[in-house]
């Protein structure tokens, strides 16, 4: 919102913020506040490693991807201990609690530093430590996680995060539920994970699939045919209009296949120079597809989950109404059983913002 809101502006705002809402695509890498990459920084200095320049991390308008991975590099070199994952997830759950977000998926690339010892099974259990110490001090939000497959990696590192998402989805109390396949879309071709993919499903879990974050017809199309993909992030590029198929979308249509559409993500992203040129117009509004609204990872974009409704409302004209059927109809596409999601319903039936 800008200095000049208006009185309405603000209690749109206000009813976004108190709106229950579910987060289904954030990396936590991208979730990083600027007091908790403080936190991070002071938490370098206090084990003598060398201070970092941290000053470019903060987005500004229409950053191209490229810069987007610059950014995320900064976030790496932060990141590099089982301490630091322990204390940005820790936050990022805070945070996204406070912003109204009652269920939430994160995820994340497993890593490896051997300057710090940390291995990737180190990684998820400091992710899942920080996820218990929330449960513990009874922060008011249910928290999944999808490990990440990097496309830029190996098959043989694709692989391994499978093998431990399996591993993880039978020892983490539920916690751990899928996996995300992400990275620069420019980079590789994601057809070669195809294999790999299939074998998480078989072990049943599910896959949300970054797809079309460039026009790659050929990629995305077999993807769809030959993996079950459970939702898709993204999708910028999925129909005829913006460079798409008509066999993209007879795929994605017949499937009903949800999809993750984070506006400020893909307005600095993509450059779009209106957000009416949002895919999320084709799709949900025009043809009633399911699309769930998320962040990609708030910080990064500068932005939150409760600013992203009121993006709807404002742009696309939607009513408190349909902003909060929006939010309800999404947790029928959230990765957990049954009995958390009628849980879910029975809360916003509960927290129903007066609308
Ligand atoms: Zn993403």
């Amino acid at each position: 919102m800008s200095e000049m809101a208006t009185a309405e502006d603000l209690k749109l705002m206000q009813f976004c913020r108190s709106l229950p809402k579910i987060e289904l695509h954030a990396h936590i890498n991208a979730c990083i506040s600027t007091s908790t990459v403080r936190k991070l920084v002071r938490l370098k200095e206090a084990k003598g490693e060398p201070c970092l320049d941290v000053s470019k991390y903060f987005v500004t308008e229409h950053i191209t991807l490229d810069e987007l991975f610059q950014k995320f590099k900064i976030i790496h070199a932060l990141n590099t201990s089982v301490e630091s994952m322990f204390l940005t997830t820790y936050e990022t759950i805070r945070e996204m609690a406070a912003d109204g977000v009652r269920y939430a998926e994160l995820r994340s690339t497993p890593r490896a530093d051997a300057a710090t010892g940390m291995t990737k099974r180190s990684y998820v259990d400091a992710v899942l430590a920080a996820v218990r110490k929330c449960e513990q001090e009874n922060v008011d939000i249910v928290v999944k996680l999808l490990l990440s497959i990097d496309r830029r990696g190996s098959v043989a590192d694709a692989a391994d995060t499978v093998r431990l998402a399996t591993q993880y989805a039978a020892s983490s109390g539920g916690v751990v539920v899928g996996v995300d396949l992400s990275g620069d879309p420019a980079v590789n071709d994601a057809r070669v994970f195809i294999p790999v993919l299939r074998e998480a499903s078989a072990a049943g879990l599910k896959l949300s699939l970054h797809l079309a974050e460039v026009v790659n017809n050929e990629e995305t199309l077999e993807l769809l045919r030959c993996v079950r993909v459970d939702r898709i992030g993204h999708g910028v590029f999925l129909h005829p209009e913006v460079g798409g198929s008509q066999a993209i979308v007879d795929c994605v249509r017949s499937n009903r296949t949800p999809i993750e559409c984070c506006l400020s993500s893909n307005e600095k992203c993509y450059s779009l120079p209106h957000l009416q040129d949002h895919h999320f117009v084709y799709w949900h509004i025009e043809n009633k597809h399911p699309c769930i609204p998320c962040t990609d990872g708030g910080a990064i974009f500068e932005t939150s989950l409760s600013r992203e409704y009121y993006l709807l409302a404002e742009h696309y004209g939607l009513t408190r109404r349909q902003l909060y059927d929006i939010s309800l109809r999404s947790i029928d596409h959230a990765f957990t059983d049954e009995t958390t999601r009628d849980a879910l319903r029975r809360r916003w039936q509960l927290e129903a913002p007066s609308l």
